[in-house]
């Protein structure tokens, strides 16, 4: 795959730029074009010479191809957006009290096959590059303007990308990039070994959430079957180490599936199993998708299992799943649209 100037770190940007022949300024002009005004065509940075402009026109900034927005009547858009080798790729942005939110997939498809998603459905089909990885987040500005808060957790597994997906949030948050602060930035991982640690020894601050969806072993390796030599208890172990190293709180995402994982029983189980953790519990409704035997749990049962966790002194959240009506369940959309004419 061609390399993009996207797959370097802003800060080596004016190497790049005397290695092209010009000065390194005109690549410290050229980040904060892109990174921090969000203008990604060349032939619009006037203060660029022209002879640059035209020379860098060869290598268009955006190599992706959007194919489709989609609006969902609770304000959510959507974004699918073809690569150079034809793979799609989708990102969100949803409304939100503070600003928007952004969600940006890691992987095109997922190894780790969680029965409720629609991610995983067809398996894994490879990584997405650095560049692929922030032009989600741009794609999205350039449509819907800027953004609060990003939130990794679309399509793919974070820890089975750890350098390109990490290397593009190092370029968002670094001053010579986008400066955008990694307090606002949440990576959403199963926990494979050693996702938890890198996340925790990144050298950034970003909030870790672990998507947990079940309370024993047995029901998670069912739930989740790409990890299963991992055990809950483990898991847990290297969370409190990202406590101990960071010093921040992580949050443990729960995905409610009607008479799966909802009842009073796991609720109390859960709350046993997380008594020692300094965690949120983000309980997360879930979206049904067509083709996939979960529902979606009535909201009684959902404030039941809430309140139980509260009982037991959680910090809880129950979170409104946004983008029903517009495939915003992760992979929905990508899956609705291969094999259509894109
Ligand atoms: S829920 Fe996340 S980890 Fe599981 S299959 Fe879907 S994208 Fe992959």
């Amino acid at each position: 795959m061609t390399q993009s100037i996207l797959d370097l770190h802003p800060r080596d940007w004016p190497q790049h730029f005397v290695d092209l022949g010009y000065k390194k300024f005109h690549g410290r002009i050229a980040a904060r074009w892109v990174f921090q005004r969000g203008i990604y065509d060349w032939q619009q940075m006037t203060d660029l010479p022209t002879a640059l402009r035209e020379q860098l026109l060869s290598t268009p900034l955006l190599d992706t191809e959007l194919v489709k927005a989609s609006h969902a009547e609770d304000g959510a858009h959507k974004v699918l957006l073809k690569l150079a080798d034809d793979s799609l790729v989708e990102a969100v942005c949803m409304p939100g009290s503070k600003g928007q939110t952004i969600c940006i997939s890691t992987q095109v498809g997922c190894g780790i096959q969680c029965g409720f998603c629609a991610s995983g459905m067809d398996g894994l089909k490879r990584n997405l590059t650095q560049s692929e990885v922030l032009q989600q987040a741009f794609w999205l500005r350039r449509e819907f303007g800027d953004f609060h808060r990003i939130v990794v957790m679309g399509m793919g597994e974070i820890g089975h990308n750890l350098d390109n997906v990490l290397g593009a949030l190092d370029c968002l948050i670094d001053e010579a990039g986008a400066n955008f602060s990694g307090r606002r930035i949440t990576v959403s991982t199963v926990a494979p070994k050693g996702a938890i640690a890198a996340i925790a020894n990144f050298g950034k601050t970003v909030q870790l959430a672990i998507s947990l969806h079940a309370s024993t072993d047995e029901l998670r390796q069912e739930l989740v079957p790409g990890i299963h030599d991992r055990t809950i208890e483990q898991l847990l172990d290297e969370a409190e180490d990202y406590f101990n190293i960071t010093g921040r709180e992580f949050t443990i995402e729960y995905v409610l599936l009607s008479g799966v994982n909802d009842s009073l029983e796991q609720a109390q189980q859960l709350a046993d199993l997380l008594r020692n953790s300094r965690c949120h519990v983000n309980l997360i409704p879930y979206n049904h998708i067509d083709e996939l035997d979960f529902h979606y749990p009535d909201g009684k049962t959902c404030e039941a299992f809430a309140q139980r966790l509260k009982d037991n002194s959680f910090s809880v959240t129950l979170r409104q799943s946004m983008g029903k009506d517009q495939d915003a369940a992760c992979g929905q959309l990508r899956r609705r649209t291969i094999g259509l004419d894109v």
